[in-house]
């Protein structure tokens, strides 16, 4: 088998890794310029700052030792696998980016010989990119459960990112999506270790970022454990991002009768989790319902602001960054623009606010200008004058 038919079947066996190439609503972002034949193996990682860059996204190997119950890899299942060398990989990753193909890498694998030798062969392809082929795009990669705390480091300097999927949100759940896993021994405490390599002053040279992954909706978890954990995750061990990656039943597994989650699920549960890491919201204070889900008819953030600000909008001109963040259509960006404003003069108009990037219609219920409902500036302008015209 050549590299190409390798990565033919490695590449879309990592489809269902979050590799920052799905947006806030849970679309699958594509690459408009992919060879037909990589297709599948290409996709859009879109970087802080915002700057979108087709990567690579492959598994070093689809065999694995291991048998978590929604796996398509699982052990023993009847699936296609290849497995590439260190060197096959970095070379193959290496043309595609000097061909202008991809200008990032993502790598992640079954687990091999254990979580040592798998995350040697992880460390292995990344050291070869950069010390043999100079490669110097971005490269995001998985730790392996398993791996030692010198690997993790060692994975820590080639990396721009690097990620390990917790897969479920305490042990509990983990134990029946994934029961060789710990959760604390086996996956969060190598989580601890990149925080620390990362925070701690050590010589690995890189601060790679940092993620994790959920599968939501195998195991009967609730949102309230999701967004607890991922509140744990912001705030104590810095991550950049939890990502949720909605269950979807495949054949020849355990679970493969169990029914797939609603898409609007996943949105829901990123939009809560930007409101923990960006917004300063405790989970006490998102809107779950007796069972501890969020409900799927409305945006968390909506939900907050007509439980507690329609009776008490908020004065633009007054209030204080975190509180202009609670209301809806104003977000980190636009409330850093009317605090600097603030400082020019004061903001009496709808246009205003407008001008400052604010989504208005979501913003005016909640909100005053100069003492001022501006839900009223509001409706008079969409009776006499056409939206968005000043
Ligand atoms: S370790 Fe579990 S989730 Fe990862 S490839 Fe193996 S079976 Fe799949």
């Amino acid at each position: 088998m050549d590299a190409i038919e390798k990565l033919q079947i490695l590449g879309p066996a990592a489809a269902d890794e979050c590799a920052d190439d799905v947006a806030a609503d849970g679309r699958h972002l594509l690459a408009p310029r992919t060879p037909r034949d990589l297709a599948k193996c290409v996709s859009h990682a879109t970087l802080p700052g915002g700057r979108r860059i087709p990567i690579l996204k492959t598994l070093v190997s689809s065999a694995c030792e291991n048998d978590c119950r929604y796996c398509a890899f699982r052990s023993g299942r009847d699936v296609r696998r290849a497995t590439f060398s260190a060197d096959e990989l970095a070379r193959l990753s290496d043309q595609l980016w000097r061909h202008g193909i991809v200008k990032g890498i993502f790598l992640s694998s079954g687990l091999v010989g254990g979580g040592i030798h798998t995350q040697d062969s992880i460390i292995a392809t990344a050291e070869l990119l950069r010390r043999k082929y100079h490669f110097s795009g971005y490269l995001h990669a998985k730790i392996m459960p398993g791996a030692d705390k010198a690997q993790v480091a060692e994975t820590m300097r080639w990396s721009d990112r690097v990620s390990l999927n917790l897969e479920a949100p305490n042990a509990n759940r983990l134990s029946t999506l994934a029961p060789r896993k710990g959760f604390s021994a086996d996956l969060l405490q190598r989580l601890r270790w990149a925080h620390e390599l990362a925070t701690g002053g050590s010589s690995i040279g890189r601060r790679p970022s940092l993620t994790t992954q959920f599968v939501v909706g195998a195991v009967g978890e609730s949102d309230l454990e999701l967004l607890l954990t991922s509140s744990y995750l912001y705030r104590e061990l810095g991550l950049a991002r939890t990502y949720f990656s909605g269950f979807n039943p495949v054949p020849g597994t355990p679970l493969e009768n169990q029914p797939p989650i609603q898409a609007r699920r996943e949105h829901r549960l990123y939009q809560a989790s930007f409101l923990l890491r960006d917004y300063a919201f405790d989970v006490e204070e998102l809107p779950f319902g007796s069972e501890g889900d969020l409900p799927l008819d409305t945006d968390p953030k909506l939900a907050w602001a007509q439980t507690h600000l329609l009776e008490s909008p908020v004065e633009v001109n007054a209030a204080e960054r975190h509180l202009l963040l609670r209301v809806p259509g104003i977000g980190p960006t636009t409330a850093d623009r009317i605090v600097q404003e603030r400082r020019k003069g004061r903001l009496t108009d709808v246009s205003d606010l407008r001008r400052l990037g604010i989504v208005v219609q979501r913003a005016m219920p909640f909100v005053l200008l100069d003492g001022h409902t501006a839900a009223r500036q509001l409706s008079f302008w969409t009776a006499g004058t056409p939206l968005g015209s000043s």
